[in-house]
């Protein structure tokens, strides 16, 4: 089987969608923690398995023996995600798995949101089993889906500079996701995934501007004032921290991807910046 965890977020929806397309749905198994948010996965036929990367005893007998597992890596960040992430690892390598995909995140960022993806990384390479690290780039969504405050004050706020950023859609980091699950050779491989086109705040704000009519700035605030202002909007402050941490990276090019891999796994174009726009504001 092709074997998903964290298939009702997010990228996970997008992968199970993409392997509907491309093999039989009785061979996709969609991790899930709660049954009623895949009721529309198990209709189409997909197995369902109910796990917990908090209780390592539901991911026992969860693998078999040549399955091609997706681990999605998780989003409890006070939770530990490496010890997470390390429950699904085990109960892999226990199972004898054929191959391991983990979503990380690019081999440059050295912000602390990257801690819990290096770590993971090591116990996957340590484990033994043959593995793919999907090094995925920023998302377009985590600003398109996020504009209320951009249209409300007419300015992008971010601590980036001048930084450029090479994002791509959801949908293009689950299709390199998919090309590796259905894909041959792709053991030990690591990939540096992200969009074509790298861009920086004032192309995106004039992108925004472009699109909506109305006068939208990039505002270029430092990292202090960035906390500042996102604790201000009711931001926890660690979290808050953790962000204005990935603007400095962007700022220092460190979520600059020119590898050229995400176009290349997935046999097209990534998707433009200017689209997720579009598609956010018919919201
Ligand atoms: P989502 O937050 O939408 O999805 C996270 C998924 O992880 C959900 O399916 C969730 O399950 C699952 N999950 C969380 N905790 C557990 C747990 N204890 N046991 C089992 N499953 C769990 O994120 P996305 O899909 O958008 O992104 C996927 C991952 O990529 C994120 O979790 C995060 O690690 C990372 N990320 C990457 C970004 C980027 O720009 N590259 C941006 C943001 C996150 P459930 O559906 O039950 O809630």
């Amino acid at each position: 089987s092709i074997v998903v965890t964290g298939a009702t977020g997010h990228l996970g929806r997008h992968v199970v969608e993409q392997l509907l397309e491309k093999v039989p749905a009785e061979q996709i198994t969609a991790v899930v923690r709660d049954r009623a948010k895949a009721a529309d996965f198990a209709d189409r036929g997909v197995r369902l398995a109910v796990a917990d990367y908090n209780a390592p005893e539901t991911f026992e007998g969860l693998f078999a023996v040549g399955d091609k597992v997706l681990l999605i890596s998780g989003n409890e960040f006070d939770k530990g995600r490496v010890r997470q992430h390390t429950v699904v690892i085990d109960a892999a390598k226990a199972a004898g798995v054929a191959l391991l995909a983990y979503t990380s995140a690019p081999g440059s960022l050295t912000a602390a949101l990257a801690d819990d993806h290096r770590a993971t990384e090591e116990v996957l390479l340590a484990s033994g089993l043959p593995y793919s690290l999907l090094r995925n780039a920023w998302y377009h969504e985590n600003y398109t889906e996020n504009l209320a405050p951009v249209l409300e004050h007419g300015a992008v706020v971010q601590a980036a500079g001048d930084g450029r950023v090479s994002s791509a859609s959801r949908a293009d980091y689950a299709a390199a996701a998919v090309a590796v699950l259905t894909g041959e050779g792709h053991e030990n491989t690591t990939y540096e995934l992200g969009g074509d086109e790298a861009w920086g705040f004032a192309e995106y704000a004039a992108e925004l501007s472009r699109q909506t009519g109305r006068e939208i700035v990039y505002s270029p605030v430092t990292t202090d004032a960035l906390v500042g202002i996102l604790t201000g909007a009711g931001l926890p402050a660690p979290l808050a921290a953790v962000l204005a941490g990935v603007d400095a990276s962007i700022e220092k090019g460190e979520l600059a991807v020119s590898s050229g891999d995400l176009s290349r796994l997935i046999g097209r174009p990534t998707t433009p910046l200017a689209e997720a726009v579009t598609v956010a504001l018919k919201g």
